[in-house]
């Protein structure tokens, strides 16, 4: 075995059903008085419902979390903090309001207790992501990891079906890239190999039966290991291309990860022979073949396969494949323009990835 390092993650887990009613205890385990809960004005419901559980006793709600965590609503939350004096906050959702949530403690130094409700894995990483003037920053630090989460599969039984799909493919594509990674090691593969067969055995189901809780259980289990995959392990090009597509075109997130995914990987195979036979084993109805696997995988799972469905337009291309190049990265592939134009090309038309 090759020489390696592994950096442990230091969040506490809490993880079933019927978990959330655990928060109370949780709060007063740590002598938290006045928490300040976070959501989007989508989950206003969920939110209402902690506030319940902790029989009113929080500084308040804020509701405004969105996509790709701007810097006005944070300083709108920040002013909310200080106003009702928050000692703590609490995030309700999925990456968004989870990103408001690390935003906030990163600034403050309070407490973050999260409770994740799509698989998109932002809980178990110490990376940010913000927004100023349009432009999108990603820093990681440490101290942005929460300190505790609590993983409640009965609140993921809401997360509509198409949502369900492309969240749990952009968990996949961190344990995908976490196997394939610079700093690549035997603990994360290990969890990375067991996320993808989770989520990838799960998905299928939740989309013909969504509230198979058994189903649901496994795929949040496999989110949670996808998620602690993208905060250990360095990433490299899927991510850097959805970055860009995300950041710059304002494509959807979870929708653009799992377009591009099997471009991605189809695109640094030739450099991964052993990569990719343990991701073949890994996905169910591969035929030993990794690109066909998860071809077969977005076909059951009746997900969009075409930047083009989500609007982006075949002229910007070029401009994407410019910028996806232009800031350099380790990839196990050199990354260079012709190849990578034509990845977003076959992406863009939906084609399969070969
Ligand atoms: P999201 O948080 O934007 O949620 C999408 C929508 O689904 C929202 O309206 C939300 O309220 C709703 N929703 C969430 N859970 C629900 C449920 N159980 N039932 C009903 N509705 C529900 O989506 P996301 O894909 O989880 O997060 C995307 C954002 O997270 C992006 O900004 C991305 O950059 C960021 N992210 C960051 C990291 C990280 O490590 N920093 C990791 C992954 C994603």
């Amino acid at each position: 075995m090759e020489a390696f390092e592994y950096n442990a993650s230091a969040a506490r887990v809490i993880f079933g059903s019927g978990t959330v009613s655990r928060l109370c205890d949780e709060v007063a385990r740590q002598k938290l008085t006045a928490p300040l809960l976070l959501s989007t004005p989508e989950q206003v419901g969920q939110v209402k419902q902690l506030k319940v559980l902790l029989q009113g006793k929080v500084a308040g709600i804020f509701s405004g979390a969105t996509m790709h965590t701007p810097s006005a609503i944070t300083e709108k939350a920040l002013a909310y903090v200080e106003l009702t004096k928050a000692d703590a906050v609490i995030s309700i959702g999925g990456g968004s309001t989870i990103g408001l949530g690390k935003a906030i403690s990163i600034r403050t130094g309070l407490p973050h207790i999260c409770i994740p409700t799509t698989y998109a894995g932002s809980e178990m990483t110490p990376i940010l992501g913000e927004t100023q003037d349009g432009k999108k920053t990603t820093r990681s630090d440490p101290k942005i990891l929460p300190g505790t989460v609590i993983y409640d599969v009965d609140l993921t039984m809401t997360l509509p079906v198409g949502m369900s799909a492309t969240s749990g493919v952009n968990a996949i594509a961190h344990a995908v890239e976490a196997l394939y990674s610079r700093n690549a090691n035997p603990i994360i593969s290990l969890l990375a190999i067991e996320g993808i067969k989770q989520l990838s055995t799960s998905l299928p189901k939740i989309v013909t039966s969504p509230s198979d809780l058994v189903s649901r259980q496994s795929a949040l289990y496999g989110a949670w290991l996808c998620g602690t995959c993208l905060g250990a392990v360095g990433m490299s090009l899927h991510h850097k291309l959805c970055h860009t597509l995300g950041g710059s075109f304002n494509m959807p997130h979870a929708e653009t990860h799992t377009i591009i995914l099997p471009h991605a990987l189809a695109y640094n195979a030739p450099a991964l022979p052993e990569v990719m036979k343990s991701l073949a084993g890994a996905l169910p109805d591969s035929d030993g073949d990794a690109i066909v696997g998860l071809n077969r995988l977005l076909q059951s799972l009746k997900v969009k396969r075409g930047l083009k469905d989500l609007g982006f337009k075949e002229e910007q291309i070029d401009l994407a494949a410019q910028i996806a190049v232009g800031n350099p990265y380790w990839n196990p592939r050199p990354v260079e323009i012709g190849p990578i134009r034509e990845l977003l090309r076959r992406a863009w038309a939906g084609e399969d990835a070969r």
